[in-house]
């Protein structure tokens, strides 16, 4: 990514304090979503991530990774694949819960879209604790299929996302813009 391009990404994250509760600071890309130069600068450097780390497929972990992995797919010329809360996908899955702050979470992909043959880069807009993130690696694994990467627009540095997924990736990067 150029400086200046980050520098335009960068400039359309806002800052959102004690939201959803208390203590939170809420990392807002509607701002971003909204600027169309902003999206597209976006989109292509996902989408030039995807080509160089050998791809064939993309994962957008729900919501916000729909958002930006769906058009990156588009225009790296690969395959979307929605990783979703759990319930909401109507074939055949895998399920990988995993640990919140408070209780546990459960994530689903279907396991026909993925074969041994594929490469995947997962792409989400925040890498907070990372939980997510590793979990869709396990669902990634299971499927048959290979790691290409995780990408996030940013990553919270004051919390431990990084060393959470470094063992999960087995050497294959995090990209953050
Ligand atoms: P994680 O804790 O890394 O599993 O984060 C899970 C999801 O929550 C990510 O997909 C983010 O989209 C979202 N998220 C977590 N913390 C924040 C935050 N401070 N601002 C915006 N999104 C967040």
């Amino acid at each position: 990514t150029t400086e200046s391009t980050r520098e335009l990404l960068l400039s359309r994250i806002r800052d959102v304090r004690d939201y959803p509760k208390p203590g939170v600071l809420f990392k807002d890309i509607t701002p971003l979503l909204a600027d169309p130069a902003a999206f597209a600068a976006l989109t292509d450097t996902l989408a030039e991530l995807c080509v160089r780390h050998g791809a064939t497929k993309v994962v957008g972990l729900e919501a916000r990774g729909f958002i930006l992995a769906a058009p990156v797919a588009v225009r790296a010329g690969l395959g979307f694949v929605p990783v979703r809360k759990a319930g909401k996908l109507p074939g055949a899955t895998l399920s990988q819960a995993y640990a919140l702050e408070y209780g546990t979470a459960e994530i689903e992909i279907h396991a026909e879209d993925l074969s041994a043959d594929d490469r995947i880069m997962v792409i989400d807009d925040v890498l907070a604790t990372g939980g997510t993130a590793e979990a869709s690696l396990e669902l990634i694994r299971r499927a048959g299929a290979e790691v290409a990467g995780v990408a996030v627009l940013m990553e919270l540095g004051f919390l431990p996302g990084r060393a959470r997924l470094e063992k999960g990736l087995r050497g294959a990067p995090l990209e953050v813009l």
